[in-house]
């Protein structure tokens, strides 16, 4: 299993929240993570009419697009992004599939303080793991300290720890032990 964290913003890739982001994920799915820095970006996803991407034409192209040793893999972009029902999302994930997009657009706090870098790692985390948690076939908790619980705004975000809860870990590793059984 090797999980790819492919840095897909406009900005320059940062290597610290990047790290951050590939711990938190082994440690929540013990699986391998690595950071990408592939220089490729999505070319269809932008919607000039509402000003933001579609966050689903950027899932089926980091599928198409991502390195060979992925089994699954993270956009992580700072572009605003969409899906037709809804004005924001924070990501949005395959259930029980290949890709999961995530953005930073919607998780900046107002200052540039240090303790606030520290809050935009910690929503940006739990993005992240909530995102990849419905590749592996996770749906949403009723927990809401869950990072399955849905989030629809920061508070909802900030309330989240960056870990499954008892429930969701039990769920998981049934998942993964059907996957195994699957493949003998
Ligand atoms: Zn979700
Ligand atoms: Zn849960």
């Amino acid at each position: 299993m090797d999980v790819c964290l492919w840095w897909i913003g406009d900005a320059a890739a940062d290597h610290d929240l990047l790290g951050t982001l590939r711990r938190q994920t082994e440690q929540v799915f013990h699986v391998t993570a690595r950071a990408w820095l592939g220089r490729d970006r999505p070319t269809d996803s932008f919607d000039g009419r509402r000003q933001q991407h579609s966050s689903t034409r950027i899932l089926k192209w980091l599928i198409d697009s991502r390195p060979e040793h992925a089994t699954k893999v993270v956009g992580i972009t700072d572009v605003d992004l969409f899906i037709p029902i809804l004005t924001f999302v924070y990501g949005e994930a395959q259930l029980g599939g290949t890709a999961a997009v995530v953005s930073t657009a919607r998780l900046l706090p107002n200052s540039g303080f240090r303790q606030d870098f520290d809050l935009f790692t910690a929503r940006l985390m739990k993005e992240c793991v909530h995102e990849l948690g419905h590749t592996f076939g996770l749906l949403h908790c009723p927990l809401p300290t869950c990072v399955m619980a849905r989030s629809v705004n920061l508070l909802h975000v900030d309330t989240k720890n960056p870990a499954l809860c008892h429930d969701c870990q039990s769920r998981y590793a049934e998942i993964r032990k059907q996957g195994h059984e699957h493949h003998e």
